[in-house]
Order: structure tokens, then C-alpha cells, then sequence
């Protein structure tokens, strides 16, 4: 694939800057799940006529908080007055929520709707913009990704980005109940909003 040019200034660099800053920050493992995310996520934005370079920094940057120290996510939580319910929560929920706040201030991005995307990739949020959807589904969808549905979820993202959200929160929802895990409360609202459009 083409790598994207960077012209607009979402990131204050180049892709292989910002490459670079991911290959420090994470694991081999995690670094080349992000590329992975990325390449989905462009090829999604180009079908979709979506901006090819705010779904290469949204998917690059993504999971850049999820390799921080539990400390770190609760030092931010206290000293950016963030909603102090994330506290109940962990890892999961902190490396979006509270990691778009990290990735503002490490990596110098002001664009909202793409530090919004990360906030809401884990879980969804009743309103997404298509950049947002975009990335909530590449996650998912990347090729590394095996779990038994993953085809479906691929095949409904070819055809509507909107199907593609409601097929996940479902899918991902189910998986937590049967196995016995908490649903963070923002996941529900994202469903009770998505369900509705499901045809
Ligand atoms: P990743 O960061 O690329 O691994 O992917 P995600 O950010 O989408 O998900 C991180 C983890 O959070 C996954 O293991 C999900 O199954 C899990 N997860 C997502 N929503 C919830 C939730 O509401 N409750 C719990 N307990 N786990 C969740
Ligand atoms: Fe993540
Ligand atoms: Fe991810």
C-alpha cells in the first residue's frame, strides 16, 4: 500500500515520525497490530471518501496510551479532573479514554475528531462521526484479528460503515456477557443508540 503524505498538520511531523514515536512507545507485538489498523483504516477511509490522513494518524495513534502504568492513567484522572467513575475501571477503558488526553500532550495532536476517535475506540459512543466509526471498526477488523466471526464483521464493513459499528457493539457486548465480564456503562449507551439501525 501507499503510505499516506502527511500535508495537514493533524500530526506536527511525518508518518515515519510518527512511526518512529509508535516503534518507541510499544511492544513489536502491539506496534505492528497499530500498523495493521492503520492499513485498514485508510483502505476503509478511501472506499468511504472519508480523509485518508486523519484515518492514518487516528489509526497509528490509537493504542499508544495502552502499554502505560496503571499510575500514570490515575495521576491524569486526578490532575485533569477526568470523571473520577474511570477509576472503578482499568486498562481497557483507560488506554482510550483517558489515553487521547496522554496522546494530546506526547504527541502534540489538537485535531477533536481524531482524539475523540481514540476516546471512543474501545467502547463506541452513541454519536460517531465516520472517522470515528472507522476506526472502532478497523480495530476490530484488522487482518491480525482471528476470532470465529471475524469474517462477517469484515464483509458487513465492506458494504456500511453504520452495519459494521452495530454488528461489533453487539458481537463484542455478547462476548462480555458470556463471559461473565462488567460492561462499562458508556459500551450500553453505544448499543441502546446503534441497535436501532440495525437492518
Ligand atoms: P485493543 O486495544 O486493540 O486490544 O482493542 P480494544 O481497545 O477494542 O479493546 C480492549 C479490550 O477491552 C478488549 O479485550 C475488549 O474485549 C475489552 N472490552 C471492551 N469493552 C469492554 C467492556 O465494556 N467491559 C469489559 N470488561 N471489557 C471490555
Ligand atoms: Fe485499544
Ligand atoms: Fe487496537
Amino acid at each position: 500500500m501507499n503510505e499516506v503524505e502527511y500535508q495537514k498538520h493533524y500530526y506536527p511531523g511525518t508518518r515515519n515520525e510518527l512511526v518512529a514515536r509508535l516503534r518507541e512507545q510499544l511492544s513489536k507485538f502491539r506496534f505492528e497490530h497499530v500498523i495493521r489498523v492503520e492499513h485498514t483504516a485508510v483502505k476503509l477511509a478511501s472506499r468511504y471518501g472519508i480523509d485518508e490522513e486523519k484515518a492514518s494518524v487516528a489509526g497509528l495513534v490509537h493504542d499508544y496510551a495502552k502499554e502505560c502504568s496503571d499510575e500514570q492513567f490515575k495521576a491524569v484522572i486526578q490532575s485533569e479532573h477526568l470523571d473520577p467513575d474511570l477509576l472503578n475501571w482499568g486498562n481497557f477503558i483507560w488506554h482510550g479514554e483517558v489515553g487521547a488526553w496522554i496522546i494530546g500532550q506526547d504527541l502534540r495532536i489538537t485535531d477533536q475528531e481524531i482524539l475523540d476517535a481514540v476516546r471512543f475506540h474501545t467502547v463506541g459512543a452513541p454519536h460517531m462521526t465516520p472517522l470515528q466509526q472507522l476506526i472502532y471498526v478497523a480495530d476490530f477488523i484488522e487482518p491480525g484479528r482471528d476470532f470465529p466471526d471475524v469474517a462477517t464483521a469484515r464483509a458487513v464493513a465492506q458494504t456500511s460503515l453504520e452495519q459494521a459499528v452495530v454488528y461489533e457493539t453487539k458481537h463484542t457486548l455478547t462476548y462480555l456477557m458470556a463471559n461473565d465480564r462488567p460492561i462499562y456503562p458508556a459500551a450500553i449507551a453505544t448499543y441502546n443508540a446503534w441497535i436501532g439501525k440495525r437492518k
